[in-house]
This record gives structure tokens, C-alpha cells and sequence, in this order.
């Protein structure tokens, strides 16, 4: 039994997600306290709720202490049943985030799942949708699986009522390298926008665009969505290069100004582009399950996350095996499995 202290580290849901995942593939069982410890409202959310929910529907585990606001539970797992999943989370909590749940055990099934998720698919601190099937998926098929992901409908902070559909057909991981990005192919900046003026797309649109000024104009568009799916607003700005495909996102949310979170999204791009890493900053975090599971394998990336070496951590005391992370002269850094 491994005991976990949930305020360590960067102190949030990661932790909790990736120790659920670890269990089922490493079947040991595991106590954690002090959940999201690090966070100003400690406790299990909603979304934390139907994440472990997800992993002992799929695992066959038992799990105690599983309830909105609990601060501890135990899980124990039992075998990994491939197969037809339903998850609804209730509220806008994100869908992307269980998907992080169950993902990397259904890889490595002994049959194929298709898994349908109902919850947020763009709000903030947490993948968008584009990031799932453009960036992430992308990586990980690279390894043997075969994986694809469609929206049915978007969700929204904070009415939720997102859906998507995720589909798995599991193989052996097989270590890759991932250290060169490639060449710069195309760029877009979309914003959708849903039940709010539509003048909010178009200030964020240009306030994208005087940051990265050398994407051609065709690049910037504003997608009109249905205005009961709303309200909502997000801006989704994709570089897809010869051997990845990055997607910075940025979410409206009140108070915040459309320029300002345009601004740091497009920035954000900018300094990914600037640094030649093949992983920006969420990539980090999201590859390490996958890749400690494949036993080897490299990549590079920008400026180290807390929730990377939290993860790093995780990692090591469910299966002692460990990264290497080396900063290059140029703030390039190397994550390798050593
Ligand atoms: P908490 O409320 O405790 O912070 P959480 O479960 O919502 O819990 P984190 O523990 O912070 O969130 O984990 C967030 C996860 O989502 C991390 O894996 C992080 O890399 C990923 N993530 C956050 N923002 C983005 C983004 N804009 N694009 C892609 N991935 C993201």
C-alpha cells in the first residue's frame, strides 16, 4: 500500500488522476491524504469524483472515500476490463481530464474501449479538446496504439454539457524520441465564441495577431457556435510543425479582458516557437505516464512544471523508475526515462 501526502508537489487533481492510473497499471493500491492540499479549497471536486470514479469503473477497483469534498480516500485496483464506457461529470469539470484517468491503462488493454464523456470540453486549467486529438493523441499513436477522439457537443465554464467520444485500440508502448519538432508547417488562431457579443472574438483575434505578427491573416478566424451552447469563449491557437502539433489555448472568463488572455495565450505560443522544443508546457506533464510505461524514450521541452516533477515523482514511487531532466545552455531542456 503506498500512502500519498495530496498536498506535495504542485498539490492539486494531477496527483490524485495520475496515482489512480499508476495503481491500475502497477496494481498496487494506495492510500492518499490531504487531497489537493496545495489548492485554496482543498477536497475532492466533482470532476476529481468521476475521474476515480472512471479508473475503478474501467479497473474493477474498490474505492473508499470517494465524495465531493473528502480529503482521503483508499483504492484499491483490481484487472483492467477493456470495453463501452459512459462517464458523466455533472458539471463543466473537464472532460479531457478524466480521458488523463484511464487513458494510458486502456492503452496497454488486452482489447479495444471506446469511452463517451460528458462534462467540459474548453475551461480553464485543463486540456482543451484540440489539445487532446491535435496534440497529444498525435504523440502517443507514435508509441503502437491506435487512438482517436471526436467532439459531439462543446461544454463550456460553466454550464458544462460537453461531449466527446474517445477511442482506444490498445498496443505495446514502444519508446520513441521525441526531440525535434520539425519545420514551422501552418499556424491558426480560432476563437469560438457562443452566447456572447461577437466583437470579444474579434479583439482577441487582434490582439493575437500583434503578438504573432508573421502568421499569414486567413490564419485568424472567429467560429460562431450555437448560442445555447453558450455562454462561452475560447481561443485556440494551433502550430502545427513537420513532427508535432502544439495548441496554446486561453478561456473567457469574467474580469478577465479578451485582450489580455489573447495577449498570454499568443505569448505563450510565441515562447514555444522561440525555444524549439518539441513539447510545450502541458505536453511535459502528460507524457510522462505513457512514457515510463514504454520503458525508454526522450524528449525536449520548455522550462520545467511543477506538475511535471510532481508526476516525475509519482512515477518513481509507484514503479522506481525515473527521469533525467538536463537543461541545456539555451533553456532547452531533455526529459529522458534513465
Ligand atoms: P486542481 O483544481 O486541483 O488544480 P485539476 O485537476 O483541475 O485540479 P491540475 O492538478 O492542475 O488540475 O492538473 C491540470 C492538468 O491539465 C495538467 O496535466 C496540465 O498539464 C493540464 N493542462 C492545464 N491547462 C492546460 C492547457 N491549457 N492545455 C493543455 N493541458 C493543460
Amino acid at each position: 500500500m503506498i500512502t500519498i501526502d495530496g498536498s506535495e508537489g504542485e498539490g492539486g487533481g494531477q496527483v490524485l488522476r495520475y496515482a489512480a492510473a499508476l495503481s491500475l497499471l502497477t496494481g498496487e493500491p494506495f492510500t492518499i491524504t490531504n487531497i489537493r492540499g496545495g489548492r485554496a479549497k482543498p477536497g475532492l471536486m466533482r470532476q476529481h469524483v468521476t475521474a476515480l470514479e472512471a479508473a475503478a469503473a474501467i479497473g474493477s477497483a474498490e474505492c473508499s472515500g470517494l465524495a465531493v469534498g473528502s480529503g482521503e480516500l483508499t483504492f484499491r485496483p483490481g484487472t483492467v476490463v477493456p470495453g463501452e464506457y459512459h462517464f458523466a461529470i455533472g458539471t463543466a469539470g473537464s472532460t479531457a481530464l478524466v480521458v488523463q484517468t484511464v487513458l494510458v491503462p486502456l492503452m496497454l488493454a488486452d482489447a479495444p474501449s471506446r469511452i463517451v464523456i460528458e462534462g467540459g470540453t474548453h475551461a480553464s486549467s485543463a486540456p482543451p479538446f484540440e489539445f487532446l486529438g491535435a496534440t497529444l493523441l498525435p504523440v502517443l499513436e507514435r508509441m503502437g496504439p491506435r487512438l482517436s477522439v471526436s467532439l459531439e457537443r462543446h461544454g463550456f465554464y460553466p454550464r458544462g454539457g460537453g461531449r466527446i467520444v474517445l477511442d482506444i485500440v490498445p498496443a505495446p508502448l514502444a519508446p520513441i524520441a521525441c526531440t525535434e519538432r520539425g519545420a514551422f508547417k501552418a499556424g491558426k488562431v480560432e476563437v469560438l465564441i457562443a452566447g456572447i457579443p461577437f466583437d470579444i472574438a474579434e479583439r482577441e483575434l487582434k490582439a493575437a495577431r500583434k503578438v504573432l505578427r508573421e502568421w499569414l491573416e486567413d490564419a485568424f478566424a472567429p467560429v460562431q457556435l450555437s448560442a445555447d451552447r453558450g455562454p462561452g469563449n475560447a481561443l485556440l491557437i494551433t502550430a502545427e510543425c513537420e513532427h508535432v502539433t502544439e495548441v496554446m489555448s486561453g478561456f473567457g472568463q469574467l474580469g478577465v479582458p479578451a485582450e489580455r488572455l489573447a495577449t498570454t495565450a499568443a505569448k505563450r505560443m510565441a515562447g514555444y516557437l522561440a525555444s524549439g522544443a518539441f513539447a510545450g508546457p502541458y505536453m511535459q506533464d502528460q507524457l510522462l505516464l505513457p512514457f515510463a510505461f514504454a520503458g525508454a524514450g526522450e524528449f525536449t521541452t520548455v522550462k520545467l512544471s511543477e506538475h511535471t516533477r510532481t508526476a516525475a515523482a509519482l512515477i518513481a514511487r509507484f514503479t522506481g523508475r525515473t527521469f533525467a531532466f538536463g537543461e541545456g545552455a539555451d533553456g532547452l531542456w531533455t526529459v529522458s526515462l534513465g
